[in-house]
């Protein structure tokens, strides 16, 4: 986009069609829960097995009950063709 001196705004404008993917490239989705009630986190792990053994061990030491859970990967746009 440019600004020519008399104050008027060029623009030139394409349209393209995008295709959103999985992109495991990067590493496997990393898999955590938190605790709801205080600060403490599982550690991450390519499945939720690691994560639901921590929530259930932190209930039982803390009493607390209530988890958040998270599961964290990539995607990659790619263009697929301008229109
Ligand atoms: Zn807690």
């Amino acid at each position: 986009m440019s600004v020519p001196e008399s104050g008027s705004v060029k623009s030139r404008m394409r349209f393209a069609q995008w295709l959103l993917t999985t992109e495991t490239a990067s590493g496997p989705p990393i898999h955590a829960a938190e605790c709801a009630e205080c600060d403490e986190t599982s550690a991450g792990a390519d499945n939720w097995e690691g994560p639901q053994v921590w929530c259930l061990q932190h209930a039982g030491r803390t009493g607390h009950t209530l988890f958040r859970v998270t599961v964290t990967g990539y995607f990659r746009a790619s263009m697929q063709e301008v229109l």
